[in-house]
């Protein structure tokens, strides 16, 4: 018989998976050790000229695929998982998630079907829902992050608002003769306009309400905004309250927002892909208060669980508005391959269809690594993390008052402590300019790497701490160095 052609050897290639995996592992070892120089870092025009080739005709063979993974794709990878790291809140992800994350990519590549990946599906979502205090009759749904996951939160908004007054805008579209808004506040993840703006509700419907001195929604305007656009017949489609900004990381009064938003009969969505696990730090549970009165919300595993990412979630508090926001119409198809009558083989049987709570159908199973990770720490050691992140923040606020030459801007909540460093006979410009300066330098010639922002108008270093490696040694370490450098420069 004539050889398959270029094609792999499929019986192979399931043999080869752990021959690979071993030798891809020096690599991703060595590149999550995250100290000193490591000789395979190469310049980016060196890694970019060796990796970017013409489409091959014919196959290399994965040999070749394994060389260049472990010679220059790992190795030249970004190191935003090292211990000093406290640049974004992403960070990479953990060693019980990872593996997960690989036998969910080989065993459970779709989640549709009647299998331990699809099980996995729903008991993460409930694991997520009882660890996080959201309630158990919310739908929710694996999604690829928080992008998307506002995106579900505000469909069924979408929904919610126009069925009220007759009108099925999945179906149907939005009607041309109303006017509706979206209110959130100036320090709202941008990802919401987007949201917005694919659900074809336009971008400039959403009011950016002004915030407080201490970076949260200015209450006040919202009512007042609310009250002037009730008596324009604007219709409310969704007030969205940020649980734990990514500037400062506050969260927004979400009670009052819910008192707010019964009053003016529309929806609440908590965007809390950062800061929803901060709840559970006991120390600023209560800032949560009424978080169970929202519609709807958003939380990211792939950011302070450390899964990897591509791993977000969407919670719904109503299972079938979510349903007729997001419907997939039955495709003969798939259905066709349904057996009738009792379960003989997973082929024969969906399991819980997220497909129909999502914008995707086709999906990886994200659950496992949700429950895997859970599993390995369980919900003490995420509060234990949590609380600790937390503290770290409060530890850099409470050194920077031992420091004439460091100064506070903005208040701590979660994980994030804003600061800049300062000095006398300085202006508002020369101080922007230093601290960039010293920001530049820590990436430059440190292991310590947070990011830079703006708050009130002053530009700030902005270290997040989501990082299960970061320990008070890299954060004693960080201020040390943003001093020592501050001194440097002014010289
Ligand atoms: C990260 C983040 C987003 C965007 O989520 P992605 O996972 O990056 O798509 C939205 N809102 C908040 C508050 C976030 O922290």
């Amino acid at each position: 018989m004539e050889s398959q052609s270029n094609d792999v050897d499929e019986k192979a290639q399931i043999k080869d998976l752990s021959g690979c995996v071993k030798k891809i592992l020096p690599a991703l070892e060595k590149f999550n050790l995250f100290e000193g120089q490591d000789e395979a870092v190469l310049n980016k025009d060196k890694w970019k000229a060796i990796l970017d080739k013409p489409l091959p005709q014919k196959g290399e063979g994965v040999d070749c695929v394994i060389e260049e993974l472990n010679n220059v794709i790992i190795p030249n990878g970004l190191r935003n998982g090292a211990p000093g790291f406290s640049g974004w809140i992403t960070t990479a992800p953990t060693v019980a998630g990872a593996t997960a994350g690989l036998a969910s990519m080989v065993a459970g590549s779709q989640r549709v079907w009647d299998t331990s990946f699809n099980f996995l599906e729903t008991l993460g979502l409930s694991w997520l829902k009882e660890l996080l205090g959201i309630p158990s009759q919310w739908q929710g749904i694996f999604v690829s992050g928080g992008s998307v996951a506002n995106i579900i939160g505000l469909a069924a908004a979408r929904q919610s608002a126009f069925e009220k007054i007759g009108i099925d805008p999945a179906k149907d579209g939005l009607p041309g003769d109303k006017q509706w808004k979206i209110y959130a506040s100036r320090e709202a993840h941008h990802v919401i306009l987007r949201a917005v703006g694919v659900l074809g509700l336009g971008r400039k419907n959403v009011v950016s309400i002004s915030v407080c001195e201490n970076q949260k929604i200015n209450l006040d305007e919202l009512r007042k905004t609310l009250k002037e656009d009730k008596k324009q017949g604007i219709i409310p489609i969704a007030i969205v309250a940020s649980a734990g900004t990514v500037n400062t990381g506050v969260v927004d009064p979400i009670n009052d927002m819910a008192d707010i938003a019964e009053e003016y009969n529309t929806w609440l969505h908590v965007d809390g892909a950062y800061g929803l696990f901060g709840k559970l730090d006991p120390q600023v549970s209560h800032l949560y208060k009424g978080f169970e009165r929202a519609n709807s919300a958003a939380v990211d595993p792939h950011k302070w669980l450390a899964a990897p990412v591509g791993c977000g979630a969407a919670f719904v508090c109503d299972r079938n508005l979510l349903g007729r926001a997001l419907t997939l119409e039955p495709a003969e198809y798939l259905e066709g391959s349904i057996g009738q009558g009792e379960h003989r083989s997973p082929f024969d049987t969906f399991g819980d269809q997220y497909h129909e709570f999502g914008v995707a159908q086709s999906a990886p199973s994200r659950g496992v690594m949700v429950w895997a990770i859970l599993k390995e720490i369980g919900a003490q050691g995420m509060r234990d993390r949590v609380s600790r992140h937390n503290s770290y923040a409060r530890h850099i606020s409470m050194r920077i008052q031992q420091k004439d030459r460091l100064e506070q801007v903005g208040c701590v909540e979660l994980s994030i402590c804003c600061f800049r460093y300062v000095s006398p006979g300085l202006d508002e410009t020369a101080l922007d300019e230093l601290n960039e300066a010293i920001a530049e330098k820590l990436r430059e010639e440190s292991l310590y790497v947070p990011s830079t922002t703006r708050v009130n108008g002053k530009l700030v270093i902005r270290p997040c701490f989501i990082n299960s490696r970061t320990t008070i040694k890299e954060v004693d370490g960080l201020i040390d160095k943003v001093c020592s450098l501050g001194k440097n420069l002014l010289k």
